[in-house]
């Protein structure tokens, strides 16, 4: 099947059956990964070439430390404010959708963050412009969500901090594109959409912020701790980094990023352009610029062929199209897993459908 799930999402067949291949014998060790101790030699050289791997995908410079946590990007949502600020500082979000409300929400329990700017009651479609937003002056950081996964909204270019750091959520596009590192004081994302299975959060922070966390930070949550420990202050999640490695080496065989990027664009053009062109048949209701390349939420103007829509695509195996229970209409998924070939067989059936319903 081609599947559009929005995460845990498709992942790449030659990954797969490469982690297969060597399920029960990783490398003559006569051991699964799964079975390993994260102490041994041989999960140290895993771990070790998933962050080399990693670190040369993003071109991540040494000042910053790359951590495989556990808990999802929502331990993020607290983790953050409890590294980087005190209870009574002030932090800015920019909210673009449901996930950037959401840590705003859970930022609340720990510091004074401020929402400098809310897309929701334009549903969010649109990013503003940066040079209009009223920073707080005494913020630590800004946080955004750097590609909203439900509303299908996507960063293009980023906004300055005024005087703090940058603090960005990739969950949701992370390695689909190069990323100037230097711009973030942190960012991070689950794996569970682009590069790996669930259960794997990479942070990715500065170096010299780290360090600070309250006294009342769970040890879980501490960025020194896990930095200190090169992720293996307790059992991190093993068999998930080994397939986030596979990722990295895939990713990098496949010439890096700035090729990833060349293909997603041309299979997210592909829809956009399908959608644009039926004639107000499918409507992307997000601005143009701000589009996601990995996300595609869509409705038909006949609402009451949603649900039609999405089994007969079923029926064509391409699954998972179902838009989050939050939005309803449609939402395609096309991660960098996504080949090409499901891209088209979708614009293909969403041409036929019209043809049969317009
Ligand atoms: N942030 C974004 C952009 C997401 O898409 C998601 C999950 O879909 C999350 C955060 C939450 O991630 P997790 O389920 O790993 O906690």
């Amino acid at each position: 099947v081609f599947n559009f799930a929005a995460g845990p999402a498709t992942l790449p067949e030659n990954v797969l059956l490469k982690a297969q291949s060597e399920l029960y014998n990783w490398r003559g060790s006569g051991m699964s990964v799964m079975e390993m101790s994260h102490r041994g030699k041989e999960f140290t050289s895993i771990i070790q070439k998933a962050e080399a791997d990693l670190r040369a995908l993003l071109k991540i410079p040494e000042d910053y430390a790359v951590l495989f946590l556990q808990g999802g990007a929502t331990s993020q949502f607290a983790a953050i404010p409890l590294n980087l600020c005190q209870a009574d500082d002030t932090v800015d979000c920019l909210v673009t959708g449901s996930w950037g409300d959401k840590a705003f929400k859970e930022a609340q329990k720990y510091c004074k963050p401020k929402v400098i700017w809310s897309g929701k009651s334009e549903k969010y479609v649109r990013i503003p412009a940066f040079d209009g937003l009223e920073q707080s002056p005494d913020a630590k950081y800004l946080h955004i969500c750097a590609n909203e996964t439900i509303h299908g909204v996507e960063f293009k270019d980023y906004p300055v901090p005024k005087n703090g750091l940058l603090i960005a959520d990739m969950s949701s596009n992370f390695c689909s594109k190069p990323v100037d590192v230097s711009k973030f004081g942190l960012i991070y994302a689950g794996a569970q959409k682009n590069v790996g299975p669930s259960g794997v959060t990479i942070v990715i922070v500065r170096k010299d912020v780290i360090g600070n966390a309250r006294d009342i930070t769970p040890v879980m949550f501490d960025y020194k701790i896990h930095a200190e420990n090169n992720s293996l202050y307790n059992t991190p999640p093993c068999y998930g980094i080994y397939v986030c490695g596979l990722v990295f080496e895939d990713l990098l065989a496949q010439g890096g990023l700035e090729e990833v990027e060349k293909r997603n664009k041309k299979k997210a053009e592909l829809l956009y352009n399908a959608i644009d062109e039926s004639k107000g048949f499918y409507r992307c209701p997000v601005e143009k610029s701000v589009r996601s390349l990995m996300n595609v939420p869509f409705t038909l103007e006949k609402s009451e062929l949603e649900a039609e829509f999405i089994k007969e695509a079923a029926k064509e195996k391409m699954v998972q199209l179902k838009g989050h229970r939050s939005v309803g209409g449609m939402r395609a998924s096309i991660y960098n897993a996504m080949p090409l070939a499901g891209v088209e067989k979708l614009v293909a059936f969403m041409k036929d459908f019209q043809a049969r319903h317009a």
